[in-house]
């Protein structure tokens, strides 16, 4: 597990419950060392009530004759008698092994590979949720068999992350089981504080990568992480991870996040809606995205700004570029600027395979040059901001592969580049009671995080 290693603070208890994975030489030692212990507690037990016990009836003893406490005597055979009778019956030890699939494998030939019963495989492959299991076996796939000299004992295999398939030999023959593989979501909190870099900083605060580009993206609306960044610019983080059986698994969900960059604080907190939608306002309600994304593709370089006087370069006469061209290989997924619905799907002369969508405030964007469009993209189709729409492609009058991207307001185009983009919507009405109830007390928490660490530290640095 890459775990990340650091001061963070944890707001939870560690519970520790996995399945024991005892060795058979293990168990045995556990017994072995159990019937001693068992002895020496009995032992213990007594020695510690008969002096109770006599010192009782002590002043009664002491009196009538002044003879010393009288102390039972103890049979050793029969103590250990009744210690032997305490040690549960020894649970019968099977091998276990861990098949672990790699490219080519199937299921028969790991059987016989490590010489399990392959009757047994055949009555398990008739199972309907042993069928399902092995039909869509892949590499990395784990199996883990219990098995008693070949006899296939029991046999387990994760499904996904919260249930696996678990066979059992039974009196009848075999017996499947989809079985609940329960997940932990714990809160972690961390503070970052950039020098060189965001990712440099993330690094040295314990944030994985991952958590760190969720950050940066929910920020990403207000600040340019690239050329907005100053020294000294720090974060604070409150996230999710996802813990099963004791370990951990992965990083989870960012539940609320702050930015302070150049001397302004931005702060985010999630909000998942009844449609499980999940979205970052500030505290005060506001969406922290705007209602567009800049560009709508990840592009290698802008090929063509958006300028009314340019000499096209397959024309060769002076046409105005009404929108901005970014380069990038063919195939890039196309992404929708906005929340909207798509008005146009088709060839459109130069502009080859282009789509149009409408969006609020009577505001269309146009992409262009596409090689292919996602298929179930068709006219009238409602897209969310930063769905693929299509691909990046060269059809119609295009020299490379690049997204023609246009952006016009009450018809007439703008820079998509500079345009002042709309905010998007605010928390809904009808959410907005239940997002200032979640957001205090995380708000609250991430106060008393803060008021654990100590940012300054980072500008006596410089
Ligand atoms: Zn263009």
């Amino acid at each position: 597990m890459n775990r990340p290693v650091s001061p963070l603070l944890h707001d939870y208890k560690q519970s520790v419950s996995g399945r024991p994975k005892k060795s058979k030489a293990l168990q045995w030692f556990a017994v072995g060392l159990g019937i001693p212990l068992v002895v020496v507690a009995l032992l213990s037990t007594l020695n510690k009530t008969t002096p109770q016990e006599s010192r009782s009836s002590a002043p009664v003893m002491m009196s009538a004759a002044n003879e010393p406490p009288v102390i039972p005597l103890v049979d050793p055979a029969a103590l250990l008698k009744q210690a032997e009778a305490l040690i549960p019956e020894p649970i019968p030890v099977f091998d276990k092994l861990v098949l672990n699939i790699t490219s080519g494998d199937t299921m028969e030939m790991l059987f016989r590979k490590n010489n399990l019963n392959l009757g047994h495989l055949m009555s398990i492959a008739e199972l309907d949720e042993a069928k399902q299991r092995f039909r869509r076996i892949k590499p990395g796939d784990v199996f883990e068999v219990t098995h008693d000299g070949g006899e296939v004992i029991s046999l387990y295999s994760e499904l996904d992350l919260t249930s696996a398939l678990k066979i059992e030999k039974q009196e009848s023959g075999f017996a499947a089981r989809i079985i609940d593989r329960p997940i932990e979501i714990r809160k972690r909190m961390a503070f970052g504080v950039i020098d060189t870099s965001l990712f440099e900083s993330a690094a040295t605060a314990g944030l994985s990568d991952k958590v760190i580009m969720n950050v940066a993206g929910i920020f990403a609306w207000d600040v340019d992480f690239v050329l907005d960044i100053r020294h000294g610019d720090n974060y604070y983080v409150q996230y999710e991870e996802v813990w099963q059986d004791g370990e951990y698994v992965s990083d989870g969900e960012i539940i609320a996040a702050e930015f302070n960059n150049n001397g302004r604080t931005i702060q985010a907190i999630r909000f998942v809606d009844d449609n499980e939608r999940s979205e970052y306002f500030t505290p005060a309600g506001d969406s922290v995205r705007k209602a567009f994304i800049r560009a709508p593709v990840d592009f290698t370089r802008i090929s063509s700004n958006f300028n009314p006087r340019r000499r096209h370069p397959i024309l060769n006469r002076i046409r105005a570029h009404r929108g901005v061209d970014y380069a990038a290989p063919r195939g890039t997924p196309i992404k929708a600027s906005g929340d909207g619905k798509v008005i146009f799907r088709g060839t459109k002369s130069g502009y080859g395979k282009t789509v149009i969508l409408q969006h609020g405030g009577n505001i269309t964007t146009l992409y262009a040059h596409m090689s292919s469009y996602l298929l179930k993209v068709g006219i009238g189709t409602r897209v969310r901001q930063g769905q693929t729409i299509g691909f990046v492609g060269k059809t119609g009058l295009a020299t490379a592969n690049h997204l023609h991207y246009e952006y016009r307001l009450n018809g007439v185009h703008r820079n998509p580049r500079t345009v002042d983009l709309p905010d998007a919507r605010p928390i809904d009405e009808r959410y907005r009671e239940k997002f200032m109830a979640t957001a205090e007390p995380i708000l609250k928490e991430l106060e008393q995080f803060k008021s654990t660490q100590t940012p300054s530290v980072a500008y006596l640095s410089q």
